[in-house]
């Protein structure tokens, strides 16, 4: 599996360097945002190395569909209310004009009662 010993994210996923865990299986690693910008934030992440959607080749569709999918399940289980009333938000910065800043694709999960998103 792609890996890069300098990404700070492959190292999270590893468990090299400590987060507070959200969910894991064998192809999928989320964890609590260090500085949230809502309520609830929490990343979901790749196990593989990627650093932004350009890197995801055709075969990388289904991960990347399971990361979606993972999404509105653990937006539930950290407090996000579910439904139409609920809700959270999914944000991707990709690339640096996107805002991103660490180079390991992730999906930002965030939510919790307004106004946060106001
Ligand atoms: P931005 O900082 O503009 O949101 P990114 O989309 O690249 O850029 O997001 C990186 C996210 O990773 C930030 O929300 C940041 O708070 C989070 N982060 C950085 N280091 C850690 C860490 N050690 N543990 C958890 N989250 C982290």
């Amino acid at each position: 599996m792609a890996h890069d010993p300098n990404c700070l994210f492959c190292k999270i996923s590893e468990g090299s360097i400590p987060s507070q865990k959200v969910y894991e299986d064998e192809e999928i690693y989320a964890f609590k945002d260090i500085n949230p910008a809502a309520p609830v934030h929490f990343l979901i992440i790749p196990r593989k190395h990627m650093p932004m959607l350009e890197s995801a080749e055709s075969q990388d569709a289904p991960l990347l569909g399971r990361m979606m999918e993972l999404a509105p399940r653990l937006a539930k289980e950290q407090g996000c209310r579910p439904g139409k009333d609920g809700g959270f938000r999914l944000m991707v910065n990709n690339g640096a004009d996107g805002g991103q800043e660490v180079f390991h694709l992730h999906l930002h999960v965030m939510g919790g009662p307004r106004p946060w998103n106001k």
